[in-house]
């Protein structure tokens, strides 16, 4: 099976406890023994193919490392925006639908590797997560009547407002702006915002914390 490490912990003597990001969902994997050659085992993020035994807690017995995101460690900003991915996956349910969040997830991490505005990317991912979770807002027309007529955005309510049902709302309009285009961008290319990165991964915090069954972890920004 394939997977992304995306934790390793103590277990036991000279033993880590792993945790995968497969197709599958998450899985955790024991590793005995660490030496230097299960060390490709236990790193995080880095992307391996593995075997292990069958049964309640499994053992791997061999790998194989298909790629590792080891250069992320050497751009304090990549690192940074590291730790709220990592945390959106770690909260995903076990019945999510991962075979599809499995190759979008690898695509992030290759979009970062890539990129000069890590936090492009965290925005991007973490919009694009909503759906996932069951609580993306509406973005297309307004929540009340429908109109494509948008002039402002309501957190708390999850959506856009038309003229019809909102005063114009400068601030947020730009933040649905913003929003709209993070979520239906196809290839983690966007245009220039009508926020600063900053402004942007803000409002999606705001958002998550309103709507999200967990508190998302910290950034650096
Ligand atoms: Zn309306």
């Amino acid at each position: 099976m394939e997977g992304i490490v995306i934790k390793s912990i103590d277990y036991k003597e000279k033993s880590k406890l792993v945790y995968l990001y497969t197709p599958l969902g998450i899985r955790s994997v024991k590793a005995l023994d660490v030496s230097k050659s299960k060390l490709g085992f236990i790193t995080t993020l880095n992307q391996v193919e593995f075997e292990a035994t069958t049964g309640k807690l499994s053992t791997v017995t061999e790998y194989t490392l298909l790629k590792s995101f080891y250069s992320f460690y050497q751009n304090l900003d990549k690192v940074g925006v590291l730790s709220p991915i990592l945390d959106v996956i770690l909260h995903l349910e076990e019945d999510a639908n991962h075979t599809r969040i499995y190759p979008f997830f690898l695509r992030t991490l290759e979009a970062l590797e890539q990129t000069n505005s890590p936090y492009s990317i965290l925005s991007i991912f973490l919009i694009k997560m909503l759906s996932v979770f069951g609580i993306k807002p509406e973005l297309k027309k307004c929540i009340h009547c429908s109109n494509t007529r948008i002039v402002n955005f309501s957190f708390k309510e999850g959506g856009a407002l038309c003229a019809n049902c909102s005063a114009v709302n400068e601030k947020n309009y730009a933040i649905y702006k913003a929003f709209y285009e993070l979520y239906y961008t196809q290839d983690f290319n966007i245009g220039v915002l009508p926020l600063s990165s900053k402004e942007v991964v803000e409002a999606i915090y705001s958002y998550y914390s309103i709507h999200a069954h967990f508190k998302l972890k910290g950034y650096k920004l």
